[in-house]
């Protein structure tokens, strides 16, 4: 009896002593001591050129909510922190073109409707992806942030997850408290990201931290095909961050591409910093930057590129194979339509042969071979299905060599043979940069002298078939000649757009840093950090 009695007094001693040290802040911390935090994840992930003509809409969202979400593979690795999280909703879809805004409200409904059910919230993970566009609509992660943020409360920790061509904004970094961006490019530290993220998110609620977020914009844009980190300069630029990760009080250190083909003026590059130090997040975000200007005319493509015609006629010389020739400017995984033709155009006048080509999005075309069967040999019309005032179809005499068997109509694959050339045709917009996605369809990429993909710089998987490689810079809604894009209306000044820019980084502190700094410490950080 006398030890609860004095369990309460000291809880109710422990309570006050909180509260009266750390505000209501800490008070809601003291309650949450004494039990779990309540942390509940849920997003959505698209990367949208704001120069194609084609619009996401809902069905080309992957939806996964509640048990579907809690049992995914993607976050499997949640279940090893002794932190439940709570599944909400997350989104995802092939890149492509802008988000319809219906599509979009609805789904933000959704996500802000499972929140607030879960409220109290302690803490929320956002997977994200960081280049969305939504029409009618500029900065949507910003938007999305903001909304979040309105509805889980300031004290609730919110820790994202990007990938490294996200754009960020000040309204982004406003409404969040922690941030961790793919490292790699091509990306093979997709899950290890998201750990990142939760790591610093557990970390943070267990020990009661609330983490500082500072940023540095970098007026320069490149397209991924120039900014890998696979070589120089993004080698050498990504690889000390592990190591700038280890500095005391430094959470997360981050350095991001941003995505080219949005036209928006949030679209640049940046470094972005987590942790409790915030003089020593500012020096990194800062040193980063500046790194990242001064390599500003470094960066190359990695392979061989030229025009669609300079590429054929160099893999019909190669001594050795298979070529693998990326057409970079319609590769679907970047934003492009997935449905041009041109480069089929041109290996049907050039009578190739042992080429395989994956793939075209075609549905007619598509349907046309299911319906006529194995063997029989059709007259197709291949091509700008999708975006028709984009390019022209290519006319031709198929024969059906292969019938993917599904249920759905949408997820139908059909391999055609036209003259020397084995053609992939998908109902839906997809890429084909793993070899599952040759063999699944009967195919042994190995088998041809020339394997064709909608590809910038070429996937794990087919990286190392590639002997050599060849980048086609084709046109497309993720043209590689990036400052002929039409359209730039939203867009701020940056490299290479304009050549001749003054450029001094700056480090900019999240909201919340600029609240706490004005009013308990006017020799800290004020809205600018940075020199
Ligand atoms: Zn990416």
């Amino acid at each position: 009896m006398y030890s609860v009695r004095r369990r309460r007094f000291l809880k109710g001693i422990s309570d006050a002593i909180l509260t009266f040290a750390f505000g209501r802040f800490g008070a809601n911390y003291a309650l949450a001591e004494l039990k779990q935090p309540r942390v509940a994840f849920g997003g959505i992930g698209i990367e949208c050129s704001t120069y194609s003509r084609i619009r996401t809409h809902m069905e080309d969202f992957e939806i996964l909510k509640d048990e579907a979400l809690a049992g995914s593979q993607r976050f499997a690795f949640l279940k090893k922190y002794s932190t439940p999280f709570i599944p909400t909703v997350v989104a995802q879809a092939v890149p492509g073109g802008p988000v319809d805004k219906a599509t979009y409200d609805a789904i933000k409904a959704e996500f802000l409707a499972g929140l607030r059910a879960l409220l109290p919230l302690d803490g929320l993970f956002l997977p994200m992806h960081g280049a969305m566009f939504v029409d009618g609509l500029l900065d949507a992660e910003g938007d999305w942030m903001e909304a979040t943020r309105k509805v889980v409360g300031p004290n609730c920790l919110m820790s994202a997850s990007y990938d490294l061509h996200g754009n960020v904004s000040q309204r982004v970094i406003d409404n969040l408290d922690m941030l961790s961006a793919f490292r790699t490019a091509p990306h093979i530290d997709k899950e290890e990201t998201m750990e990142r993220a939760c790591n610093m998110l557990v970390h943070c609620l267990n020990e009661h931290v609330r983490p500082t977020l500072i940023w540095a914009p970098i007026p320069v844009l490149m397209p991924g095909e120039r900014s890998s980190t696979e070589w120089q300069p993004g080698k050498r630029l990504w690889a000390q961050l592990p190591k700038l990760n280890q500095e005391p009080g430094v959470l997360d250190v981050s350095l991001l591409v941003g995505y080219v083909w949005a036209d928006e003026p949030r679209s640049t590059a940046c470094a972005v910093v987590t942790g409790t130090a915030p003089a020593t997040e500012k020096k990194i975000a800062v040193d980063l930057a500046q790194q990242y200007w001064d390599a500003r005319r470094e960066f190359q493509f990695g392979t061989v590129a030229g025009t669609i015609d300079d590429c054929i006629q160099q893999a019909l010389k190669a001594r050795t194979h298979p070529v693998i020739l990326a057409d970079s400017g319609d590769n679907p995984t970047g934003g492009g339509s997935g449905d041009r033709a041109e480069i089929l155009q041109e290996l049907l006048r050039y009578k190739v042969q042992d080429t395989v080509f994956a793939g075209i999005t075609d549905r007619p075309a598509t349907d046309a071979c299911y319906k006529a069967g194995v063997g029989a040999t059709i007259d197709l019309s291949i091509g700008a299905t999708l975006d028709p005032l984009g390019s022209r179809p290519v006319k031709a005499l198929a024969k059906v060599v292969f019938l993917l068997s599904s249920s759905d109509l949408r997820l139908r694959e059909a391999v055609v043979q036209i003259e020397g050339v084995t053609l992939v045709l998908s109902a839906q917009r997809r890429p084909y940069h793993d070899i599952a996605d040759f063999t699944r369809l009967g195919l042994k990429p190995l088998a041809y002298k020339i394997i064709v993909v909608k590809s910038g710089y070429l996937s794990p998987e087919l990286a190392p078939l590639a002997n050599p490689s060849l980048m086609a810079l084709s046109d497309g809604a993720i043209n590689q000649d990036i400052i002929h894009l039409p359209k730039n209306r939203f867009r701020k000044p940056t490299y290479p757009f304009v050549e001749d820019l003054d450029y001094t980084p700056r480090a900019i502190a999240s909201a919340q840093r600029r609240r706490e700094s004005s009013a308990v410490d006017r020799s800290c950080c004020g809205i600018v950090v940075g020199g």
